[in-house]
């Protein structure tokens, strides 16, 4: 089967209801729950349509995520946000408005006051989470180095409120997941690696259960219906990582 399609994330999916419990951000901060947890996260770049078939694969499924929609025409579809959220997962607010303010910190918290409340005029956000931009300077979270989001009524941000020596994070970067960490096997007091590609590696991970609470970040745009949609992602992912190794962009997410 073809990775990165919704059948292969429907596989993902069975693999996280056998072992663990799924969860949104936002109960996952307010429960702070200490068994097997996987914090189910999406984030909204651009095709909204796509998010919503997942969050209707999901919904199908008995589970539950967070969509994090960004603020920019054709992205932020309110119909497609209600209808998301009527399926019971969580809306937050991606925000970029340090990019949006080229850096400029009054004005950014400015815009992101006004983007919270037109989140919050159809449905009651939470919890946010940035948007890291490649080809940006800055990094959005570093608002909160100055402001705090708890005055604005959110209680967490994913990068900043989930504590990752607990939680192991997992994310698609681009058609792939390149990540290797190694786990110590308590029983046989030996370390295990993983070197995770594909969906099947993270599968893999979900069914060895050694590891208890787990973040997996997934983007929806990035996941096909149809051999035609997964051409035309392959093609651009393709694109984008020629431009990656000609300017020497990576994912800032973590720096
Ligand atoms: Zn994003």
């Amino acid at each position: 089967m073809r990775d990165f399609t919704l059948a292969k994330y429907r596989e993902l999916c069975e693999a996280v209801l056998k072992g663990y419990e799924p969860m949104t951000v936002k109960s996952y901060l307010m429960q702070n729950p200490s068994g097997s947890v996987v914090i189910m996260r999406h984030d909204v770049d651009r095709k909204p349509e796509s998010a919503l078939r997942m969050a209707e694969l999901e919904k199908e499924m008995g589970i539950k995520s967070t969509y994090y929609f960004r603020m920019k025409k054709g992205v932020f579809r309110k119909d497609i946000i209600k209808k998301i959220a009527s399926m019971g997962h969580e809306i937050g607010y991606h925000y970029e408005v340090l990019d949006k303010a080229k850096g400029n910190f009054e004005k950014a918290i400015r815009i992101f006051e006004e983007e919270l409340k037109a989140f919050r005029k159809i449905y009651d956000v939470k919890t946010i989470c940035m948007h890291g931009n490649p080809l940006s300077k800055w990094i959005n979270r570093d608002l909160w180095s100055v402001y705090d989001f708890r005055n604005f009524d959110i209680i967490g941000e994913p990068y900043i409120s989930i504590d990752y020596k607990k939680v192991l994070y997992l994310t698609d970067t681009g058609r792939n997941w390149s990540t290797k960490f190694s786990v110590k096997d308590i029983v046989n007091v030996r370390s295990v690696l993983y070197d995770i590609k594909s969906t099947d590696d993270v599968i893999q991970v979900l069914n060895d259960r050694r590891i208890e609470q787990i973040c997996i970040s997934v983007h929806p745009n990035r996941w096909s219906r149809n051999f035609g949609e997964w051409l035309k992602e392959f093609v651009w992912q393709n694109i984008k990582n020629v431009g990656k190794t000609g300017v020497r962009l990576y994912d800032r997410s973590f720096r």
